[in-house]
C-alpha cells in the first residue's frame, strides 16, 4: 500500500537535540557569524560573515588527487552517525551538515550512490517536501535547497537535498512574487519572475495554500488539505526545469548548472554561468539573497558591486517576457 512520507512530529526537537550534541562532542563544526540586513532595489538581503569558515572543505577538497590517485571522498556513502537524524526515510537518510553556519541546518541525501548532476525525482521531491514540513514549527520557517552542477556551488557529488531555518524578518524575493501572482498561475503555464531582480530565474507555486482557502471558502467547516503529492511536485518542478535547460541552452553555457530553492508554498530554479565571482563562491542560498562573505573583502564586493549585479554575474540576465518562451530544451 501506498503511504505518504512522513516523520514524527517531535522532529524539531529531534533536530535541535542532535545538533546541540553533535556541536557539543566535536562531531560537528558550527561557525560563529555576524548578520546584516540589506536591501537591494526592493530585495532582501541578508549578508553572514563568516570569517573562519576558509577553512571549510571546498568542491576540490572532495575531488581527489589525480597524482596520488587518492580516490574521491564521499562523506555521504557512510554518513556519520553522530549527524544522523532518521537513518530510514523511504530511500534518503536525513543528516546534519556537518560544516554549519546555522544551527539545525540537515540533509535529505539518497541512501544509494547517485550523482549530484541527476535532478531531483518526483520521489526526492515528496520526501524533501515532508523533511520540510517536518522541521518546520510556528516560529521557524525552512527552505530546501539543491545545488546542482559544476557551476552550482556544490562541494559533494552524491545527491543531497539541503535545509535551513530562513532567519527571522527575511522575506525571500520569491514570497512575494507568490503573494501578487501565484493565485493565477494555472498549471503548465509559463514560470513567475519579479521584476525587481535582474537575473533569470523561474518560480512556480506548489498551490498548497489556495486549496486550503479555497476549500475553507466553499464550505465553513475546516479542512484538512493534503500535501502535493509526488506527481505534482515533479510536474511543477519539470516546469521550471525546463526553462533553466532552455537558458543554458541558448547562452551556449559551459555545463548543466543550476540552483533550486523551495519552501512549502513555492519553487524557483535559477540557471547558472559561474560557480564564483572575485572568488566569492555562491550557491542555491544566495539566489534567494542569502549572501555568506568568507572575508572582509568578500562583504565589501558584495556591498559595492551590489548583490543583484553580483548574482547575474554568475546566473544570466533575464530574458525578456517572450523571448524563449518554448519548452523544447
Ligand atoms: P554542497 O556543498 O552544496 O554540495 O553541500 C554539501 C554539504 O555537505 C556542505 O555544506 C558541507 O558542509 C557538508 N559536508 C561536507 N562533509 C560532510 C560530512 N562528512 N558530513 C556531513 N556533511 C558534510
Amino acid at each position: 500500500m501506498f503511504r505518504r512520507p512522513s516523520l514524527p512530529t517531535h522532529f524539531p526537537e529531534l533536530l535541535t537535540k542532535t545538533f546541540e550534541a553533535a556541536v557539543k562532542s566535536g562531531d560537528l563544526i558550527y561557525t560563529e557569524s555576524t548578520q546584516e540586513s540589506a536591501t537591494d532595489n526592493g530585495v532582501d538581503v541578508r549578508y553572514t560573515f563568516a570569517p573562519a569558515l576558509a577553512k571549510k572543505p571546498t568542491k576540490d577538497d572532495n575531488n581527489g588527487d589525480e597524482k596520488t590517485e587518492k580516490p574521491k571522498f564521499n562523506p555521504f556513502e557512510k554518513p556519520d552517525p553522530k549527524l544522523m537524524l532518521v537513518p530510514d526515510f523511504g530511500d534518503y537518510s536525513l543528516v546534519l551538515n556537518k560544516f554549519a553556519i546555522v544551527p539545525n541546518h540537515f540533509m535529505c541525501i539518497s541512501k544509494k550512490v547517485i550523482p549530484q548532476t541527476a535532478p531531483l525525482t518526483p520521489n526526492d521531491l515528496e520526501y524533501s517536501y515532508a523533511a520540510l514540513q517536518a522541521a518546520q514549527s510556528d516560529g521557524a520557517k525552512y527552505i530546501g535547497f539543491f545545488n546542482c552542477g559544476p557551476n552550482s556551488g556544490a562541494s559533494v557529488d552524491h545527491k543531497h537535498i539541503q535545509f535551513i531555518e530562513l532567519p527571522k524578518d527575511f522575506t525571500p524575493f520569491p514570497e512575494s512574487v507568490i503573494k501578487a501572482k501565484g493565485r493565477d498561475y494555472k498549471p503548465g503555464q509559463q514560470p513567475l519572475s519579479s521584476e525587481k531582480v535582474p537575473f533569470a530565474h523561474f518560480i512556480v507555486p506548489w498551490e498548497a495554500e489556495w486549496a486550503e482557502e479555497d476549500a475553507k471558502a466553499d464550505n465553513d467547516t475546516e479542512v484538512a488539505i493534503e500535501d502535493p503529492v509526488a506527481e505534482e511536485l515533479g510536474f511543477k518542478f519539470s516546469t521550471v526545469l525546463s526553462r533553466v535547460l532552455t537558458e543554458l541552452r541558448v547562452n551556449d553555457a559551459p555545463s548543466i548548472s543550476y540552483n533550486v530553492v523551495f519552501t512549502d508554498k513555492w519553487v524557483m530554479a535559477v540557471p547558472r554561468s559561474k560557480e564564483s565571482y572575485k572568488d566569492i563562491s555562491v550557491n542555491a542560498t544566495g539566489t534567494v539573497g542569502l549572501l555568506l562573505a568568507k572575508s572582509q573583502e568578500q562583504l565589501d564586493i558584495f556591498k559595492e558591486e551590489t548583490p543583484l549585479k553580483v548574482l547575474t554575474e554568475l546566473g544570466f540576465v533575464k530574458p525578456e517576457e517572450e523571448e524563449h518562451p518554448e519548452y523544447d530544451y
